[in-house]
C-alpha cells in the first residue's frame, strides 16, 4: 500500500485549450486513463462519453457569448424560459452576456430550440465546433437568425471585466488529491461541475496503479503514535481484502470493503463566485478539518491570483 498527503492543483491552464481538450483531459481522469491522449484522441472519446449518457463530462468546457440583439423584446423569450445552469447577464438593453457549458448549451438547444436567441446560439457554436451537436442537431435547424449576433468572448475579454461580471463569468477548475470523505462533501456545492476517479473502473492491482491502493495520510493521527498504528494496520488488511476479492470479482464490486481514507481525484470546476462560497462554508472552523487542510492553502493561492474578489475574505483560526 501507498499513503500520500492530500493535495490539489488549479488548472489554470485549462481553460486556455480548445473546448475538446478540456473536455478530453477532465473525462479521462475519471478512467485514470490520461496516458491514452494523442492530438486525435478527443472527438472518438467525447462521442462515446455522450452516447453512453456520461454527460457531466462535457460540462467541464464553458465558454461566454455576447449576444447582441436588433430589439430589446427579443430577450423576454429567452428569460422567461429560465435556462439553467447559465451565468446570463444584461449589459444594456440590446446586449446579453451568456456563459455556460458545452453541456447547458447542448441542453438548452434541446429544451428550446423554438427560441430564436437559442436557435441564433446553436446555429453559431455548431458552425464552429460541430462535434458537440452533430448527435442532437438536424442539418436542417442550421439557418442564420436575423437581428442576433453571437460572438464569443475571449478570455482575455473576460479577465477585464468589472469584478461582479467577472466572479460570474470566469470559471476556474482545480484538481485535489483527497480522501473519499472530503470528495463526498464536495460534491455537495450542486452548481459545480465535478469529474471524480472512478473506483468502479480503476482497478488498483493493475500495474498502472502500482498493483497496490493508495490511501491519503490522516490529518488526526500523527506518526509513529499508537492511533497511527492501528489505522495503518487497518488499511492494510483492506488493501489484501481488496486484491483477493479481485481475483474472483470486478473492481466495481470489490471497491465495497474500501474505506473513506483511500486515495481519489476530484475536479471541481466553477466560476469564482461558487468558489467564494465554497471558500467560505468549508474553511470555517466547523467545517472538516481534513477539508480545511485543502482549501485553506487554496484558499491562499485564490487570493494570489485574484485579489479583487477573495482579499476580503478570512479564515477562523
Ligand atoms: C460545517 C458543515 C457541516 C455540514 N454537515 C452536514 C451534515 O451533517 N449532513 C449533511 O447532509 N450535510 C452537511 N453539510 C453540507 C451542507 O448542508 C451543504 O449541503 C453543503 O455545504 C453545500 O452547500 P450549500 O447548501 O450552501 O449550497 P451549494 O450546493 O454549494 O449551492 C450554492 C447556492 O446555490 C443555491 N442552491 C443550490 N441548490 C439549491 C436548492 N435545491 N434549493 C435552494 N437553493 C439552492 C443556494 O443559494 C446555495 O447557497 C455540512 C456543511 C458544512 C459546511
Amino acid at each position: 500500500m501507498k499513503v500520500v498527503s492530500p493535495s490539489y492543483e488549479i488548472l489554470k491552464d485549462l481553460d486556455e485549450q480548445s473546448l475538446a481538450s478540456r473536455i478530453e483531459v477532465c473525462g479521462r481522469l475519471c478512467y485514470k486513463s490520461e496516458d491514452k491522449i494523442t492530438p486525435e484522441s478527443a472527438p472518438p472519446f467525447i462521442r462515446r462519453i455522450l452516447k453512453h449518457g456520461h454527460n457531466s463530462v462535457a460540462e467541464m468546457a464553458v465558454l461566454t457569448l455576447k449576444i447582441d440583439l436588433d430589439s430589446d423584446a427579443m430577450s423576454a423569450q429567452l428569460f422567461a424560459a429560465q435556462p439553467k445552469y447559465f451565468q446570463l447577464d444584461r449589459i444594456d438593453k440590446k446586449t446579453l452576456l451568456m456563459s455556460g457549458s458545452v453541456r447547458a448549451f447542448r441542453e438548452l438547444f434541446l429544451e428550446h430550440h423554438t427560441i430564436k436567441i437559442v436557435k441564433a446560439i446553436t446555429t453559431y457554436l455548431a458552425d464552429r465546433h460541430p462535434l458537440f451537436f452533430e448527435d442532437i442537431l438536424p442539418k436542417r435547424a442550421l439557418v442564420i437568425q436575423q437581428g442576433v449576433n453571437v460572438e464569443k468572448i475571449p478570455l482575455s475579454e473576460v479577465e477585464k471585466m468589472p469584478a461582479d461580471l467577472f466572479a460570474k463569468h470566469r470559471y476556474i477548475a482545480v484538481k485535489f488529491i483527497v480522501n473519499r470523505a472530503v470528495t463526498h462533501e464536495m460534491v455537495r456545492h450542486r452548481p459545480c461541475g465535478f469529474l471524480q476517479e472512478s473506483q468502479r473502473y480503476c482497478r488498483y492491482s493493475d500495474s498502472k496503479f502500482g498493483s497496490q491502493v493508495t490511501f491519503i495520510k490522516p490529518l488526526f493521527y500523527q506518526e509513529g503514535t499508537e492511533e497511527y498504528r492501528i489505522w495503518e494496520q487497518a488499511m492494510a488488511e483492506t488493501e489484501k481484502l481488496y486484491v483477493s476479492l479481485l481475483e474472483t470479482s470486478t473492481a466495481q464490486a470489490a471497491r465495497t470493503v474500501l474505506p473513506n481514507s483511500c486515495k481519489t481525484e476530484l475536479i471541481v470546476y466553477a466560476n469564482l463566485l461558487q468558489w467564494y462560497h465554497m471558500f467560505r462554508l468549508r474553511t470555517s472552523k466547523g467545517a472538516d478539518p481534513s477539508m480545511r487542510e485543502v482549501m485553506i492553502p487554496l484558499l491562499d493561492d485564490f487570493k494570489k491570483e485574484f485579489p479583487g474578489i477573495f482579499d476580503t475574505l478570512s479564515v477562523e483560526s
